[in-house]
């Protein structure tokens, strides 16, 4: 059996590796490359394997970085199933169809400007008929449940606590008589979060697949952060400010929300204060998403479905109000009342919040609170490292408002969660892959696991394969140099006996061109074509010979 890991190698983002077995090919996660420039254009390269080929696909969780690919799978061949927990599939639904809307509106703004210069457009990279497409391979099944793919595979989701509908995956798979167990950690959540049940352990594995977005640091507990946060509301509405927080859409909206909703509703002491201050969610995602979540109160923790109970809906209170329309958005920043506005993308890549950010960042009475992780590249980040200077939609805006950065509000596990998570397997893993984490924090993690467990972790830091049969790691180099297959070859050889045939009829009519009839113009206009066609034979075959 073979693990290739594709992406979420080098960065956070973009999640995706691909079991081979003896008989079947097992995508997890096919998620898309967030942050820079340069990150992104990768979502345009190859998906790294023929989709036609993958048996089925199983999918951790609904977050763009870990689902954004899937239309493009899909677009590519893929026929079989989607299989993730009921949460995942009705969040996926909204967020592919979303990015599908934003990939559709960013080739639009591009092929404007190439248009003007003359540039080549582009497609988008995958339409929202795409995205719709896509969703009929979801395949929703429950937590906690051992269920069989096929005779040789059977997998089970559990709860990983990092949003709704999250989940850590377990794999049996058999190939002949031996049955190897294969974990994959998706994203490993924080305990006692609001909503969210605490990432579930897993205490056996032959090989475990584990993130590391965190594994160099230790956030601040969660209630610290939540007192800052009330703290930073009302100074900056005291000073007649309005605060802005970057938020994803999904998941960390929610769980601000409900944090919100329990000081508005229950903290006597700022009650009367608080009653004035409106809070904005304004990010259309964000407000389909929270319905969702109020669709599957079943999934959420113990507290949260007492408040239910008692007839509180704990996404929901007096003073918050979903905006839709532009019109609305628009109007919150003519609005000089000081308010709370959270608003999406949460690394400031895209969205409503640029336009929130351009109004406020110059105002030393604003305050701009980040709640989550901010990729390598982005604005966030920019923002967060406290440069002075930064450029919305072509604009210099000097930053005046105060930056925070609230780590205990974060979504993942820190440095001392995923050792603690990785201390419940009873033995170690024969290999523990770190992956989806920047360098520093995955070598961090490691030594730190080597330190206080005893383990090796296997550090995945490019795009490679591994060989569990003879457990050598397959470098990239020698992915490139395996023999290819049978079927490989015979593509090419089709493909070139296309061209054989096609270049053929191409000489043959130019040859029938040249006759008795030629004008002098035509004449020189066939010679320009052999001239062109020598060199590039010339080029070509040079090329051909490194080849053999
Ligand atoms: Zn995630």
């Amino acid at each position: 059996m073979r693990i290739k890991f594709i992406g979420g190698t080098m960065s956070v983002t973009g999640s995706c590796h691909l079991i081979t077995t003896d008989k079947y090919k097992i995508l997890l996660d096919c998620g898309m490359y967030q942050g820079s420039k340069a990150l992104e254009e990768l979502n345009r390269a190859s998906l790294g394997f023929d989709a036609s080929e993958i048996d089925f696909m199983l999918l951790s969780h609904s977050h763009i970085d870990h689902s954004g690919r899937i239309p493009i799978l899909v677009k590519q061949g893929y026929k079989g199933k989607i299989y993730c927990t009921d949460a995942t599939a009705d969040l996926v639904e909204v967020m592919l169809k979303d990015s599908g809307y934003i990939q559709e509106k960013e080739a639009e703004w591009f092929n404007r400007k190439a248009e003007r210069s003359g540039s080549p457009l582009i497609e988008p990279l995958y339409t929202v008929k795409d995205a719709t497409e896509s969703i009929k391979h979801l395949e929703p099944v429950l937590y906690n449940q051992v269920f069989e793919i096929n005779p040789d595979v059977h997998v089970r989701f559990k709860d990983a606590g990092h949003i709704l509908g999250s989940s850590i995956i377990e794999l049996w798979i058999r190939e002949g008589e031996k049955i190897t167990r294969l974990v994959y950690s998706g994203d490993i959540g924080v305990k006692n979060k609001p909503l969210l049940k605490d990432p579930e352990i897993v205490t056996e594995a032959d090989y475990l697949i584990m993130e590391t977005t965190y594994g160099d640091r230790v956030h601040e507990p969660n209630e610290e952060s939540l007192e800052k946060f009330i703290d930073i509301i009302l100074k900056t509405t005291r000073r007649g400010g309005t605060v802005v927080i970057p938020s994803f859409a999904v998941g960390r909206t929610q769980e601000l929300i409900y944090e919100l909703n329990m000081y508005y509703e229950h903290h006597e002491e700022f009650k009367e204060e608080l009653d004035n201050i409106m809070v904005y969610v304004d990010s259309p995602l964000a407000t389909s998403a929270t319905e969702i979540f109020q669709r599957n109160a079943q999934v959420f923790d113990e507290e949260a479905r007492q408040c239910i109970l008692k007839g509180d809906n704990p996404l929901d209170f007096k003073n918050l109000v979903f905006t839709r329309t532009v019109e609305e958005s628009i109007q919150l920043n003519f609005d000089t009342t000081p308010k709370v506005i959270i608003s999406a993308s949460g690394m400031c890549e895209a969205g409503r919040i640029k336009h929130h950010l351009k109004h406020n960042l110059w105002n030393p009475k604003s305050s701009i609170v980040f709640v989550g992780y901010q990729a390598e590249g982005t604005l966030g980040r920019s923002i967060i490292n406290g440069d002075k200077d930064v450029s919305i939609f072509g604009e210099k805006i000097h930053i005046n408002a105060e930056i925070y950065n609230l780590e205990g509000f974060s979504g993942h596990a820190d440095k001392e969660g995923l050792l603690e998570w990785l201390s419940a397997f009873q033995k170690p893993p024969k290999r523990i892959f770190l992956v989806h984490g920047e360098e520093d924090s995955k070598k961090n993690f490691a030594a730190t696991v080597k330190q206080v467990l005893g383990y090796d972790c296997t550090v995945i830091e490019d795009v490679s394969e591994f060989n569990l049969d003879d457990d050598v790691m397959l470098s990239v180099e020698d992915v490139h140099n395996r023999i290819a297959t049978e079927e490989q070859l015979l593509k090419v050889r089709n493909k070139l006996a296309q061209i054989h045939e096609e270049m053929g009829s191409i000489f043959y009519n130019t040859h029938l061109a040249v006759d008795s009839g030629t004008t002098i113009k035509s004449v020189n206009e066939i010679n320009n074509i052999i001239l062109e066609l020598e060199k590039q034979a010339i080029q070509l075959g040079t090329a051909v010979t490194k080849l053999k």
